[in-house]
């Protein structure tokens, strides 16, 4: 993919770029006042949804349209570049006519190819030339999320950007959205030049998880952020829980740090080569695992056992966790890793048993 630049006249090519603001327009007086302030603080793009995809019926939908010349009016007051997220062509031929600079497409929206092919025309159609972002789909669906790419690419869109906002589960224990990293890093991989911006807001759902986060991306070298900020988030009309005042937003971009990403040190060479080893020795050990667990098929089998007993499954759940946590290694990976051994092992055993 030949990709251009999402990079803004006049904002600078460092790390991370940053996108904030409210995750709706509410009103004039609550878009300008959060603009101000973010302007004040040297942000230079500013996010506002207009039309919210709301979970449940009865939430607050967005302004619609008549939010647009707000916008235009922060453009015109602060300088700074907006943008907002369009989820049909209707969007986008008004979001066009309004001058907005930056248009992104919803989790919600990248999950439906018909849409993703609609606002790809529709972009196309009205000669919109800004940055195009693509959030990844709800469902943790690598090949949708690209698929995606693709309409916008073959419509002629060269300045795509992606956003990782973190994908849909029934369990909402820490995150609103689990950020499963090695999906963006994957992407990554596969198209190295599209710049991968990180939506901390979305992923937690909180604003303590909000830091903690943009720190985690910059360490995995993501090239932006995009964060929700709206100057009373007590009083926000959608996802409260997770938006920041300007200055806590600039407090914390003052407080991350931005590795250095250009050189590798002789030091890090060293400790790749042991991560090397150390997953080939894991490797080993699962194979290992596997080959056993193929035995204890192989003797349910012959005594017509079940495959799966839960008690013992659960016994060793519990146990695992435990040791893990003494070893300072988090609950959740923990079971996720246990729950990817079990089903595994199931499924050998079932082949020894049909065989
Ligand atoms: C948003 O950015 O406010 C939003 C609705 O995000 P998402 O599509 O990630 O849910
Ligand atoms: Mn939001």
């Amino acid at each position: 993919m030949e990709l251009q630049s999402i990079l803004l006249p006049g904002v600078d090519a460092q790390r991370p770029l940053v996108i904030a603001g409210p995750c709706s327009a509410e009103t004039e007086e609550q878009v300008m006042k959060t603009a101000v302030a973010l302007a004040e603080k040297g942000n230079k793009i500013f996010r506002a949804g207009i039309w919210k995809p709301r979970t449940k019926p009865g939430g607050f939908e967005g302004i619609g349209v008549s939010g647009l010349p707000w916008l235009q009016e922060v453009k015109r007051e602060t300088g700074m570049y907006v943008g907002t997220e369009v989820a049909n062509k209707n969007h986008v031929f008004e979001a066009v006519k309004h001058r907005i600079d930056i248009l992104w497409l919803g989790a919600r929206t990248s999950v439906n190819p018909f849409a993703v092919q609609e606002i790809a025309e529709a972009l196309k159609v009205s000669g919109f030339d800004g940055p195009v972002l693509v959030k990844n789909p709800v469902n943790p669906d690598l090949e949708l999320w690209i698929g995606a790419i693709e309409r916008l690419y073959n419509e002629g869109i060269r300045k795509i950007g992606v956003i990782h906002r973190g994908f849909s589960t029934y369990d909402k224990k820490l995150y609103r959205n689990l950020p499963s990293w090695h999906i963006p890093i994957e992407l990554k991989r596969r198209f190295p030049n599209i710049p991968l911006i990180c939506d901390p807001s979305h992923i937690g759902g909180k604003r303590e998880l909000v830091a903690p986060l943009c720190q985690q991306a910059l360490d995995l070298n993501y090239d932006g952020l995009i964060i929700e900020s709206h100057c009373s988030p007590d009083e926000a009309w959608s996802d409260k829980e997770q938006q920041i005042t300007p200055d806590i937003l600039s407090y914390i971009l003052n407080m991350l740090v931005v590795r250095e990403t250009k050189h590798t040190t002789e030091n890090l060479v060293q400790l790749r080569q042991q991560i090397d080893e150390i997953d080939a020795d894991l490797l080993g050990i699962l194979a290992k695992r596997m080959r056993i667990s193929r035995e204890i098929g192989q003797y349910k089998k012959e005594h017509n056992m079940p495959v799966l007993q839960t008690v013992r499954y659960d016994e060793i759940l519990e146990n695992r966790i435990g040791q893990a946590e003494k070893m300072g290694i988090g609950e959740n990976f923990m079971k996720i890793m246990l729950e990817a051994i079990h089903e595994e092992s199931i499924r050998q055993q079932i082949e020894v048993l049909s065989s």
